[in-house]
């Protein structure tokens, strides 16, 4: 159905398209003579480029609502999944981290088991209790030495599990997130073949036209396009009332409009309008 509506108006820009050029072939014989002809008919010209312009956006606009929030959605589920990866690698660097300080405290243990054996061993031939007494002080010392140390390795432990779990958690929304992301790729670029072709001719239309028309009355269009919620800046007068915003037109003022002679733009909304007539050729 939309496809239809496509090609209708691509036929339609079509045959504008033809017309114009027979105009510009006369316009070119009127040149010459310099008469009032030749303004009068390059003013029409340039309001039906500005309106035909008008069509092929719109025609634009209209696939890019159909890609709608796609291309956006494909982004940050990029992003999402590049910032999980970041985290995962964060996670292992500091599960290293905790490794070699386990490590370097098993060490610590091991130094101090050792020590209390030594210390053990010259209880033994003490030659005072001063001397016993100090060697106790010690191995009291390195046995607190062990505990503190196994105290710590348990919480480092414990941290390491704490991390991998959270490794696996993030793992498995990463995985949520890249099938969600194919999906999306997949929707996009269905969408974007279907109309791929289409607005890249549209767009080659586009640019012709916009060669055309003079910059001054180029930028207004694109400001007022801009600023229009419809993107429409150049409207045909429709049941008496701008095309626009609805509001009605005097019957003098659509009269001016007819005759095409110069660009008016609604009183109340800014848009440029055009001859009723330009949307059925
Ligand atoms: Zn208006």
């Amino acid at each position: 159905m939309a496809e239809k509506t496509k090609k209708t108006e691509a036929k339609k820009i079509e045959k504008t398209s033809t017309r114009k050029t027979k105009e510009k072939s006369t316009a070119e014989k009127s040149e010459s003579k310099k008469n009032k002809i030749f303004s009068d008919l390059s003013s029409v010209n340039k309001l039906r480029l500005l309106y035909e312009l008008q069509i092929i956006d719109s025609s634009i606009d209209r696939i890019k609502t159909i890609r709608g929030e796609l291309p956006l959605e494909v982004q940050d589920l990029e992003d999402e999944i590049v910032g999980f990866d970041t985290r995962i690698k964060n996670l292992i660097q500091e599960i290293k981290e905790i490794d070699i300080n386990i490590n370097q405290r098993k060490v610590n243990v091991e130094k101090a088991k050792n020590l209390i054996k030594k210390y053990e061993e010259q209880q033994k031939n003490v030659r005072n209790n001063r001397e016993f007494d100090s060697l106790s002080k010690e191995l009291e010392y390195q046995s607190l030495e062990i505990e503190l140390n196994e105290k710590i390795i348990k919480e480092l432990g414990a941290k390491i599990k704490d991390k991998k779990r959270e490794i696996e958690t993030t793992k498995a929304m990463v995985a949520d997130k890249k099938i969600a992301l194919e999906e999306k790729k997949q929707e996009l670029s269905e969408i974007t073949s279907e109309t791929a072709n289409d607005e890249k001719e549209l767009i080659g239309r586009a640019n012709e036209i916009k060669y055309l028309i003079e910059q001054r009355l180029l930028t207004a269009y694109n400001k007022i396009r801009h600023n229009a919620r419809n993107g429409l800046a150049v409207v045909t007068v429709k049941r008496d009332a701008c095309g626009g915003c609805f509001n009605k037109i005097p019957p003098q003022r659509q009269l001016d409009i007819k005759m095409s002679k110069k660009v008016i733009v609604c009183e109340y909304c800014g848009r440029i309008l055009v001859d009723s007539d330009f949307a059925n050729e």
